[in-house]
């Protein structure tokens, strides 16, 4: 009786202890698979970021640019929306929310063709869980980017709706920015393009020219974000091709987004080979508002201590 009575206690706690153990393991895994889950699928940078204790929201390393000398040089408006290009036969393609797994694939391709385009790049993107500044391989791709001609421009800190943040959180998101793509291309830009391509009112632009950036927009939007699967993708192709004036006399701010995986794979090819069949050059958004390249970026040593 008394055997009996141990083998079932044995066989209970056995049972718990493989539960437990067992409870263990999912939740270990659980949080590994959250830590390291890529980009969720298209559509998820048109929602705000719920701010997690998972998220990693330090500042980047490297000097405070709060004091860097922030001149108004060249004749491009300063915090004023821009949404199209100065020249006509010219398009400008550009690319949000990046770097990413994609983002040198895309690069490869326009590369190859010698093709120039302009990259928003989000420093610290929640969505994606990855932060420039920690990350050497995307600092390495970057500044392979600005060397080979492309233009690399702000797309904010970490892509937060900068209308509802206040002067103080617009200022950092721009500056820490600015910080983190120092590091990694040796310079910070002067053109940006708000989050979301929103802007509420007169006080956002205002802080945008005070602290020296063009603020670019764009008057053809693929909306690649909404159709990121092989077959759909093809939506964001006719509207490419549907928009393109096909005399090669328009003249375009195109935008995509570099994170998501049918933009590299079908988009891309596919708008180039639209613009350059019916005549058109594809620049950066500085060349097609004939700004000169110097004027792209600031110089990073002219901080005031
Ligand atoms: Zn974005």
């Amino acid at each position: 009786m008394e055997f009996k009575k141990n083998i079932k206690r044995f066989t209970l706690y056995a049972i718990s202890t493989i539960l437990t153990l067992g409870i263990l393991v999912l939740t270990v895994l659980g949080f590994i698979s959250i830590g390291t889950k890529p980009g969720k699928g298209h559509g998820i940078f048109r929602k705000s970021l719920p701010i997690s204790s998972q998220v990693d929201l330090s500042p980047p390393k490297g000097t405070p640019l709060f004091n860097m000398s922030r001149p108004h040089i060249g004749d491009v408006p300063y915090g004023q929306a821009i949404f199209s290009c100065a020249n006509p036969g010219q398009v400008a393609l550009t690319f949000d929310d990046g770097p990413y797994f994609w983002t040198s694939q895309i690069v490869g391709l326009l590369d190859d063709l010698n093709i120039k385009a302009t990259f928003f790049v989000t420093g610290n993107n929640l969505d994606i869980n990855r932060r420039i500044d920690q990350d050497q391989e995307y600092q390495y791709l970057l500044r392979r980017m600005r060397l080979n001609g492309h233009q690399i421009a702000s797309h904010s800190w970490t892509h937060r709706h900068l209308e509802d943040i206040g002067r103080e959180g617009r200022f950092q998101e721009m500056v820490y920015n600015e910080m983190a793509l120092r590091t990694a291309t040796g310079a910070p830009p002067s053109y940006m393009r708000p989050p979301y391509g929103e802007w509420r009112d007169a006080d956002e632009m205002r802080d945008l020219g005070a602290l020296g950036y063009h603020v670019i927009m764009y008057n053809l939007d693929t909306k690649d974000y909404k159709h990121d699967t092989e077959h759909d993708i093809d939506v964001s192709i006719g509207r490419f091709n549907d928009a393109l004036r096909e005399d090669g006399r328009g003249s375009y701010i195109v935008l995509a987004h570099d994170v998501h995986k049918w933009t590299a794979l079908k988009l891309v090819p596919a708008m180039v080979n639209t613009l350059l069949s019916r005549g058109y050059k594809a620049v950066t958004v500085g060349e097609c508002l004939n700004d000169d390249e110097f004027n792209w970026y600031r110089d990073p040593f002219d901080v005031e201590h």
